[in-house]
């Protein structure tokens, strides 16, 4: 067993939580197959990783230091990780399942042709093969599946596994050749969001609206409750649909899939759709004024009352009890 390679994505010249995540995971599979663990980065400054990489416990940080490797594009990036694989030989490739993780990982298993394994929530490295799960048919199913060829290829849903430092040394940075062509696609416009806003991929807690919300103006009962908590906005199809908010912050089947820490759904009625993407969250409180809305089936806090005499007493208290600490 060569080793695991772990495909960085960092933010202001510092890790992502999910892909201190993935690199966790990674150093338990190296560990458990007597391999190492490595991890690569791309673009400008990527080698200013090597302390952060090196404290999830890789020793060696691949770099591809190209500016046109700078923003995330499927073109670009797939070559010149094919560079990185082609060199690094790894037999266990992973990436976040984050927008550029689940865009990246097929495109890079077919040029390697092999399979992946997407989504998944734990993996292990058992009698010479990587095994593990993924929620199926919005999560009332787990499979189990084992990979076949190398490397095996997976993309890990961001909050599935603890992120814990290793604490160890820089890892050692190798940098990458990569001739980068002329790329058929050209980036126009990044929007990114507001100064401070927490993407409901990456929180730990995410506080999402409903239709029971009435208008789009009301949006800012759930911005002051995620803000207090230092969360992140989320929302159902049906506020999306209605223009209230942008799809970046819909969770469920056709929007995203999260597990953060604390869900708090407020207005929402709990559609198949919607648990789809959120009932795998670690602890889930639900507000809603119909006792027998499907939502409280799946959470561990059913509050049945009114969202706009509830909101502003909780977002008060919150306030409140962060201010003793
Ligand atoms: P509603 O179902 O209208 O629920 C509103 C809730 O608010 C009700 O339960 C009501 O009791 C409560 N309420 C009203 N007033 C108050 C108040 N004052 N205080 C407290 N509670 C109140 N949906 C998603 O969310 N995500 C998806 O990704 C998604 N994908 C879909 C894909 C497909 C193919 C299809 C067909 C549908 C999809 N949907 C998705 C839509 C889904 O079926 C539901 O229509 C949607 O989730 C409903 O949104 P909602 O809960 O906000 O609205």
């Amino acid at each position: 067993m060569s080793g695991v390679l772990v495909v960085c994505e960092s933010k202001e010249g510092k890790l992502r939580k999910p892909s201190r995540e993935i690199l966790s995971l990674g150093r338990k599979l190296a560990a458990e197959s007597g391999g190492t663990l490595s991890a690569v980065s791309f673009g400008t400054g990527a080698a200013d990783l090597a302390s952060d990489t090196g404290s999830g416990g890789a020793t060696k940080l691949f770099v591809v230091n190209d500016p046109s490797l700078d923003d995330y594009m499927t073109e670009t990036h797939t070559s010149a990780l094919q560079a990185v694989v082609a060199m690094a030989q790894p037999d266990i490739l992973l990436f976040s399942a984050s927008t550029n993780g689940r865009d990246l990982a097929p495109r890079m298993a077919a040029r390697l042709n092999v399979g992946v394994a997407s989504d998944v929530t734990s993996l292990e490295w058992s009698d010479g093969k990587l095994r593990g799960t993924r929620p199926l048919y919005s999560g009332k199913v787990i499979a189990h599946f084992e990979a076949a060829g190398k490397p095996a290829v997976a993309t890990v849903r961001p909050n599935a596994v603890p992120a814990e430092d290793a604490g160890g040394a820089p890892s050692e940075v190798v940098p990458v050749e990569w001739q980068a062509g002329e790329p058929k696609t050209k980036l126009i416009e990044t929007k990114a969001p507001a100064a401070g806003e927490l993407t409901i991929a990456e929180a730990d807690i995410i506080v999402s609206g409903g239709r029971g919300l009435k208008d789009a103006e009301n949006y800012s009962y759930i911005r002051d409750l995620a803000l207090a908590l230092g969360g992140a906005v989320g929302a159902s199809r049906a506020t999306v649909d209605a223009g209230w908010i942008d799809h970046q912050h819909q969770v469920g089947q056709t929007g995203r899939v999260v597990s953060p820490n604390l869900y708090i759904a407020v207005g929402i009625s709990g559609a198949i759709q919607h648990l789809a993407g959120m009932s795998t969250s670690k602890h889930i409180i639900a507000i809603n004024k119909d006792p027998e809305a499907p939502i409280f089936r799946v959470s561990d806090l059913a509050v049945v009352g009114d969202l706009f005499e509830i909101l502003p007493v909780l977002t008060e208290e919150v306030k409140k009890a962060k201010a003793q600490h």
